[in-house]
């Protein structure tokens, strides 16, 4: 579309939305932000949910797309494995890839919000209103209601066109449900566990108590404890339990003395590192856990659902903001299209990118229960060590599911899914019946593997599943 002069409504300054007001006012968009929390860059508020992420190649595709790779790798500290400490305290360093190249980076999701909203604000053609909240959007007539939380004023805004980037509880997905002016497919599934943050906080000296540059898991079968980096030397540590089942579940750990028990029978280790486990277990929330799908994402050329308002997904793959990230990545290049119109923008945009989104909600609850189950079991761990050594001796012939969604940026979440599944399913079934192990030749297993892959996917092909 030519017409650069078009205003366009954000809702929303979260991770996607301030990165898509970035990229819209650097093609010359006039672009007009409404995030209903304070600014995070002023305010001392939790900037929500998660207080750092795995951030990975595809959420820095977008970085480079807009020019701030540098400052980004500033907030970034290399993960390069998963370390595992078991029951006893044994700890085991499981690397992401055979390739020392590749490895993922914890970051802070307040600081990496706070770059966004900069550099989006060093645009003239971008505003961004704070501590309003949208209440709903028309968008038959493309307005929205907002209600400004300072002066308690409600009052009514239209563009060219409104995007949403206001997150899982998004209000346009709501005014398109309740609307019930076209066919609006959706589902919220809650998985049966939550999450509640708690913290391993530095040495006296500003140091880590553990290793840094890992993502430490303590899997325990049914519930799972992980933490990530951050740069002020402290932990971010997340439990993940179920709200009801189990012997140790968040409904029955109600007192100081039954959350020290359980932590001392299942993360003894954990426990030595965190005096203050009681104080964070009470003081902060459990929070449930979910994934979005919805369709369509937008209304004609009025309105497009971006980032988590179109699939929120559960958080164990790290992908849900490098998934938003890359929302922008693929908007952009339908841009670059120069097509007529709003509608055959954002037609083209859900086109290409539902069935990837799809995909990536799906793969995050495989990895659910490989990170709080298999990745203590004897035989994925056999299956981790031949993947390693495939991609440490063939680089350029082998990638694991891992890898390939992950750091293989230029191919969709839908086609890492595929085939990362069938070579799964290829090395677990070959190991089980014996036709591979990890001493045999190296050049052997790969091309066994290969062979069994295309098989499945063959299989698979002819099943429709492709
Ligand atoms: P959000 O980040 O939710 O931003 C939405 C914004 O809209 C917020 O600023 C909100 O205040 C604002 N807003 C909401 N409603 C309104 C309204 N009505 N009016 C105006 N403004 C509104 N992803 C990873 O890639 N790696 C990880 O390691 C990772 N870990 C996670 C851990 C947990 C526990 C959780 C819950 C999520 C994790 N994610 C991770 C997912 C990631 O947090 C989301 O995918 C990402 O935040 C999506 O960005 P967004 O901008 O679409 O939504």
């Amino acid at each position: 579309m030519s017409n650069k002069q078009q205003n366009i409504l954000i809702i929303g300054a979260g991770l996607c939305g301030s990165l898509l007001a970035l990229r819209l006012g650097q093609r010359g968009y006039n672009v007009t932000v409404y995030e209903m929390r304070p600014d995070l860059r002023k305010t001392d508020i939790s900037a929500g949910r998660s207080i750092n992420l795995a951030f990975s190649d595809r959420g820095n595709k977008a970085m480079k797309l807009v020019g701030i790779e540098d400052k980004v790798k500033e907030l970034c500290i290399p993960m390069n494995g998963r370390m595992i400490h078991d029951k006893e305290g044994n700890t085991f360093l499981s690397n992401y890839s055979g390739r020392d190249y590749e490895y993922i980076n914890s970051i802070s999701r307040g600081e990496l919000n706070g770059l966004l909203l900069t550099e989006a604000e060093k645009h003239e053609n971008v505003t961004i209103h704070f501590n309003k909240k949208c209440k709903s959007v028309d968008f038959e007539k493309t307005t929205a209601l907002f209600k400004d939380y300072i002066t308690k004023d409600e009052f009514i805004e239209d563009a060219d066109c409104i995007i949403a980037t206001d997150g899982a509880g998004s209000a346009l997905r709501k005014s398109y449900y309740l609307g019930k002016k076209f066919l609006f497919s959706f589902s919220q599934d809650y998985l049966t566990h939550g999450y509640k943050e708690l913290s391993i906080l530095p040495t006296e000296n500003g140091g880590y108590k553990t290793y840094k540059n890992a993502l430490h898991i303590w899997p325990r079968g049914d519930f799972m404890v992980i933490a990530l980096p951050n740069l002020d030397g402290s932990f971010t540590v997340t439990l993940f339990l179920s709200y009801d089942e189990g012997e140790y579940n968040f409904n029955n750990l109600t007192t100081p003395e039954i959350v020290t028990e359980f932590f001392q029978k299942e993360f003894p280790d954990a426990l030595e590192l965190m005096p203050n486990l009681v104080e964070d277990f009470f003081e902060n929330p459990t929070a449930p856990l979910g994934t979005v799908k919805c369709s369509p994402w937008h209304y004609k050329g009025n309105t497009l659902l971006m980032g988590d308002s179109a699939h929120a997904i559960v958080p164990f793959y790290g992908q849900g903001m490098n998934a938003s990230f890359e929302d922008v990545v693929e908007f952009d290049k339908v841009l670059d299209q120069n097509l007529d119109n709003w509608e055959a923008i954002f037609e083209a945009y859900e086109k290409n990118r539902k069935k990837d989104t799809d995909a990536i909600a799906d793969l995050a609850i495989d990895n659910f229960h490989e990170m709080k189950d298999h990745v203590g079991q004897a035989i994925f761990q056999e299956k981790r060590k031949i993947e390693m050594m495939l991609e440490k001796e063939f680089p350029e012939d082998y990638s694991s599911k891992y890898s390939l969604v992950t750091f293989n940026e230029d191919i969709g979440y839908r086609e890492a899914m595929l085939k990362g599944r069938a070579q799964d399913k290829a090395i677990l079934n070959m190991l089980a019946d014996g036709i591979i192990s990890t001493s045999d030749d190296p050049k052997d297993i790969l091309d066994k593997v290969k062979s069994e892959t295309e098989a499945i996917l063959e299989d698979d092909r002819i099943a429709g599943l492709r």
